[in-house]
């Protein structure tokens, strides 16, 4: 039996600091494969098509949602996200481990189609401080800002089925708590096949 590969899902409301610690994962452990999403939002500035998403009108989005191209899809703050399915479980079985960055009405999708992934919820130390990183972000309107706070709260009321919370705070601290759900993952027994094997056999 091959070695499985790890799907670790975050969730995060906008502005907790989401994307710096997925950086920082994928930067120590660059053989992570980051599932890149599609969505209809516009880009950012700096960000890339093809590396940070897959950007899109909403008639071709709802197209390929039409003909079961995403594992799963979701409508966030205004704009329609979702996960290319095609090679997800293709990967896993190859014992390729993935990130995934999505909301979590998506993770709640993924949680009943990808058995064995891994998923941690990033809270942000206070909402006070995450209408602070929104704006220093600058990057959203007022008017996407006010949505992201709004809903920032009922996102934070799912946390709770999740298999970790980190609270990003201090950005170090919340990296190595990152850093012990994804080490615990790779103990797993589906990640180490033939090792009980392999010590009876000894
Ligand atoms: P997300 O991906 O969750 O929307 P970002 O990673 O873009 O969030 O972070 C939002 C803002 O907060 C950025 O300006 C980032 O530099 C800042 N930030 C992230 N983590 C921390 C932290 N621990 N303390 C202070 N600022 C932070
Ligand atoms: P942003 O616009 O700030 O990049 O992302 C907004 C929200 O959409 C974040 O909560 C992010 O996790 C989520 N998101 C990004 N990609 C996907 C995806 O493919 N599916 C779902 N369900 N959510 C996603």
């Amino acid at each position: 039996m091959p070695r499985q590969g790890i799907a670790l899902v975050l969730s995060a409301p906008s502005g907790t600091g989401k994307t710096t610690l997925l950086k920082r994962l994928l930067a120590e452990f660059p053989h992570f494969c980051y599932s890149v999403s599609c969505t209809t939002r516009a880009p950012r500035e700096g960000e890339i098509h093809g590396k940070d998403y897959i950007f899109m009108d909403r008639e071709s989005f709802e197209q390929r949602r039409a003909q079961g191209y995403f594992a799963e899809w979701a409508e966030v703050h205004g704009n329609l996200y979702g996960t290319p399915l095609e090679s997800v479980k293709t990967l896993l079985d190859q014992g390729q481990d993935i990130l995934f960055d999505i909301d979590v009405q998506g993770a709640a999708q993924l949680k009943l189609t990808l058995a064995g992934a891994v998923f941690v919820f990033v809270l942000p130390p206070d909402m006070q401080e995450l209408e602070r990183r929104l704006r220093a972000r600058g990057q959203d309107s007022e008017d996407s800002i006010a949505r992201r706070i709004a809903n920032a709260r009922a996102e934070i009321q799912q946390a709770h089925w999740y298999d970790a919370l980190v609270v990003n705070d201090s950005l170090d601290t919340a990296y190595d708590e990152l850093r012990a759900a994804y080490m615990a993952a790779t103990l797993a027994p589906a990640r180490n096949p033939g090792l009980t094997g392999s010590i009876l056999a000894s």
